[in-house]
């Protein structure tokens, strides 16, 4: 997939490519803003600090099913991501893959104000407005601390299920209480040969279904429970656990580790840009602006009175930025941007 995109590398950087819309990050809401930027005739680039586009659908959660996106009663995140990356490619966006932006500096060309953004490749990129998508920053999965875990990383200890097939026929345990160990606990039985969870409490940060769904499972759940110790040589063989309350340790054996402990999200370099950030989220008006005039941002990054962090207040978000933006690059155009049924294809 990377191959036929465009790099910042391939790309000559002269202020003669001048973009309408750059959106940084290419998740589901940064793909589906540049589906809408390209219905409204704008030049467009996307640019993502991973080396795939997708968001949280591709990199944190691709083998889950998403029940609540209008009119797909059930589809998987991968899949999901695939049509998005489809439909925003329909209209040809330059995409920037692997790279970051670590400065941002306001420049003048030929009496409007543009932006000249520094990408972590070496290339600058300029852009009468930016759209920042960047959902809850670069993520990282949150990790433990124990000693010779890093030797069983990548191949016995996963922060992520890509590849559910490595999990066939394996003894698998799960560690957390929230909605990615809940639903990879239900989610795995019909693949691993037995799961277990530990939490190490008894109350579980999952939609209440799911973790009665999971009790009523055949996965052995253990509460109040902490990983303290992994065993094996070239292959993961056991783990002890300890119970929190009686500090009773016991040893399972298992093949593999899903380590869902949560992500910690960094902002990075876009903390020092000036914007205004509430919480860690970035603050916007009704029309996805910031108070940066020419930076509009949508998506699980912003915040406003009554946000929701979903895939379908995402994408309405997106749709209203872009549109803004639409009205901000030139004055002349409309907000609304017609109905996509009625336009040509
Ligand atoms: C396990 C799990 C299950 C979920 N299930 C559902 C569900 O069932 N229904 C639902 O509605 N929502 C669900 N969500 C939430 C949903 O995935 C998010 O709301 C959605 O992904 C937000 O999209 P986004 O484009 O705003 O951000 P993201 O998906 O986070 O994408 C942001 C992109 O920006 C990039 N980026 C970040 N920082 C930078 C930077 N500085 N420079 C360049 N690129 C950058 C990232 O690499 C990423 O590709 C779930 C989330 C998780 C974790």
């Amino acid at each position: 997939m990377k191959e036929s995109y465009a790099t910042a590398e391939d790309t000559e950087m002269e202020l003669n490519d001048l973009y309408d819309i750059t959106i940084l990050g290419g998740g589901p809401v940064g793909l589906f803003a540049s589906f809408y930027a390209g219905l409204r005739h704008m030049k467009t680039k996307i640019i993502d600090a991973l080396p795939e586009l997708g968001g949280q659908l591709t990199a944190l959660y691709p083998e889950k099913y998403i029940y609540d996106v209008a009119g797909l009663p059930k589809v998987m995140a991968k899949d999901l991501a695939k049509n998005l990356i489809g439909q925003a490619q329909h209209h040809h966006p330059t995409i920037c893959l692997d790279e970051r932006i670590e400065a941002l500096r306001p420049v003048e060309f030929e009496g409007r104000h543009i932006l000249r953004l520094a990408g972590s490749r070496g290339s600058d990129h300029y852009t009468k407005a930016l759209l920042l998508t960047v959902g809850i920053g670069a993520f990282a999965p949150r990790t433990l601390e124990l000693d010779g875990i890093e030797k069983f990383e990548q191949r016995f200890v996963h922060y992520f299920v890509k590849d559910r097939s490595i999990f066939q026929d394996k003894k698998i345990l799960i560690v957390g209480g929230g909605d990615s160990a809940v639903d990879w606990a239900l989610n795995l039985q019909d693949t691993a040969k037995k799961v277990m969870l530990i939490h190490r409490r008894d109350e579980f940060r999952a939609h209440e279904e799911s973790v009665e769904a999971l009790m009523d499972s055949d996965a052995e759940v253990k509460l109040w429970c902490e990983l303290d110790e992994v065993h094996g040589n070239n292959v993961l063989e056991a783990v002890t656990v300890r119970n929190n309350r009686t500090n009773e340790r016991e040893t399972l054996h298992v093949d593999h580790l899903l380590l869902n402990l949560g992500f910690m999200a960094s902002l990075g370099p876009l903390k020092n840009w000036g914007l205004e950030i509430e919480k860690g989220d970035i603050k916007v008006t009704s029309k996805m602006e910031t108070n940066i005039e020419c930076i509009y941002a949508a998506g699980d990054i912003v915040t406003f009175p009554g946000k929701l962090k979903l895939l379908a207040t995402g994408f309405g978000e997106a749709a209203i930025a872009v549109n803004n933006i639409k009205t901000y690059i030139d004055p002349n155009a409309r907000a609304f941007p017609g109905h996509s049924s009625e336009m040509k294809k």
